[in-house]
């Protein structure tokens, strides 16, 4: 019988194997990986064991940023989300965020109950409102499964549009660089991943999402101070 505690040792002993093949492959792999960090991705995606972002995508230590919450949501006041992609756009400078969502969404699916899941009802009703704000459209479809995975894909654009909206996004976008933003929903069934929807960098939102940086734009959702060399916080190599 497998206890608690060989469960967790069997990770180690997999670790071990594991960074000792990438040694023999690659015997510069750890060594180059501790200089520095130039991931051209970051990921939002959700928590859930089975859409690991860098296994389902074949990327390798290095290539994506990752942010996972339960149902891959894009919270306006997530201090944890907004640092993540602030680090990621102004420090990191990825090209793309991806957000990520996937067919049998348990977040997804709780959300469409009336059920009280107690502290994670605040989370859920994030989703719950997109659930209203497309309640025909969704309950119009045959069967539940049907109706889950709708809401998964109108999930996956909200939460892009809810990165658009930030100021971190759109100022990158106002200084002339990316990202690209992307929705995409994983297929449990076949393991695939499918487009959603992508947003150019400079797309211009309708009022009143559109923000605009004057002089007198006042700056909150940074970790630079105004006037602050960002490359002594870039890793990249120059
Ligand atoms: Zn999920």
């Amino acid at each position: 019988m497998t206890t608690p505690s060989t469960e967790a040792e069997r990770l180690l002993l997999q670790n071990r194997a594991w960074a000792q093949l990438h040694a023999l492959r690659e015997p510069d792999f750890f060594n180059r990986l501790a200089q520095s960090q130039a991931p051209r991705f970051l990921w939002i995606g959700c928590s859930d064991s089975r859409v690991p972002a860098e296994t389902i995508t074949g990327a390798a230590p290095g290539e994506i940023f990752v942010h996972r919450n339960i149902a891959n949501v894009v919270v306006h006041t997530d201090l944890n989300l907004l640092s993540v992609l602030v680090y990621a756009i102004e420090v990191l400078k990825v090209q793309h965020v991806i957000v990520c969502g996937h067919q049998g969404c348990g977040g997804v699916r709780a959300a469409m109950t009336d059920n009280d899941f107690g502290v994670l009802n605040m989370w859920l009703r994030n989703i719950k409102d997109i659930y209203a704000e497309h309640f025909e459209e969704i309950e119009a479809l045959p069967g539940s499964t049907v109706r889950e995975d709708r809401l998964v894909e109108l999930n996956a654009q909200a939460q892009l549009m809810n990165l658009a909206k930030t100021a971190v996004i759109q100022r990158a976008w106002d200084r002339g660089e990316g990202p690209s933003l992307h929705a995409w929903v994983y297929h449990i069934g076949d393991g695939m991943l499918k487009e959603v929807q992508t947003m150019r960098p400079g797309t211009k939102l309708p009022s009143p999402w559109q923000l605009s940086f004057g002089p007198m734009s006042v700056r909150t959702e940074s970790v630079i101070p105004e006037g602050q060399d960002t490359t002594k916080l870039d890793q990249r190599p120059r």
